[in-house]
């Protein structure tokens, strides 16, 4: 089975650096297959969101692999319209519940809501102190976002989940967050598929006889970038782990950190405006 490198954490915690996201796939059967056929090829890290409806499913495929708990890195977030301190205690113990485990292993907020998030940022560190989380982070904070929490945080934020692909290359943020030691993580590391057509990343495929999305995935890894791409076909969950045997020359890690458009797939978190 894949040996997948694991990424260390601020507070010293490892967290895999390729994991399955579970974005957009329905609760239920869906779910829980995409994330049996990942286990079975090697993932052990999960990322989902309260917001994507699927906690449920999840935490059944959890149960159902067998894999021992400890073995799995779980992460879940806070909804927008669930910020502040005492709505994200309450939203934690929903997702908790949802999910029928014991403690998740990183609990983001998942977007800067304007006024809320240092209150929640609290929520987050009591429930770290309290053993119900091992680390806690933040989604889409761009520098100013980091720099407003800093002033009222006791816990610094083990990761910083970002929309970051080929075309979205993030390269100050990436900087900053590596100066506070901060783990960066991409969210649509394939640009939702956007990027797979580029010439330059299919020919960079064939040059090591590997697909577009591998090429891409591989070069979030040799920068120590964590990375969770989403599918739920199998033939695409096997194809997106299988990145471990091969290396980018520094000459092509160039070449596709060239591609960048600063071109977001998602919405720019100094102007979201979705609260559901
Ligand atoms: P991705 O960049 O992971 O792309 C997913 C899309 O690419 C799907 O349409 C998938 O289709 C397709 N795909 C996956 N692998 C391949 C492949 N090897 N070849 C061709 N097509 C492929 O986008 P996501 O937006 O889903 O991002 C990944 C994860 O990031 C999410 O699932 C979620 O966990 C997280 N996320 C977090 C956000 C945040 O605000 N924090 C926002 C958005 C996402 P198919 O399933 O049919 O294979």
């Amino acid at each position: 089975m894949t040996e997948i490198p694991q990424a260390k954490l601020n507070n010293g915690i490892t967290m895999p650096q390729l994991g399955l996201g579970v974005f957009a796939i329905p609760d239920g059967k869906e779910v829980r297959e995409a994330i049996k056929i990942a286990f079975n090829e090697g993932y052990r890290s999960i990322d989902t969101a309260t917001v994507y409806g699927n906690e449920k499913g999840v935490g059944q495929a959890i149960e159902e692999s067998n894999i021992p708990r400890e073995e799995i890195f779980l992460t879940t977030k806070v909804w927008n319209n669930d910020q502040g301190y005492d709505a994200t205690l309450k939203a934690f113990q929903q997702s908790m519940d949802r999910l029928g485990v014991d403690y998740v292993d990183l609990y983001l907020i998942h977007w800067p809501v304007k006024g809320k998030y240092n209150d929640t940022w609290k929520a987050l560190e009591k429930l770290y102190h309290d053993g119900r989380v091992r680390s806690i982070g933040v989604s889409n904070f761009k520098v100013h976002h980091l720099e407003a929490l800093f002033k009222t945080a006791k816990v610094a934020p083990a990761v910083n989940q970002i929309e970051l692909h080929p075309y979205l290359v993030q390269k100050e943020l990436r900087d900053f967050c590596a100066q506070h030691d901060i783990k960066i993580e991409a969210w649509s590391p394939l640009g939702r598929g956007a990027v797979l057509g580029d010439p330059t990343l299919i020919q960079l495929g064939q040059k090591y006889g590997k697909s577009a999305a591998q090429v891409t995935l591989r070069w979030h890894i040799q920068y120590g970038i964590i990375t969770i791409p989403k599918s739920s076909r199998a033939e695409r969950i096997k194809e997106n782990i299988s990145i471990f045997d091969f290396d980018l020359e520094q000459g092509d890690m160039d070449i596709i950190d060239g591609l960048n458009r600063n071109h977001r797939i998602g919405p720019d978190p100094d102007n979201f405006s979705f609260s559901l």
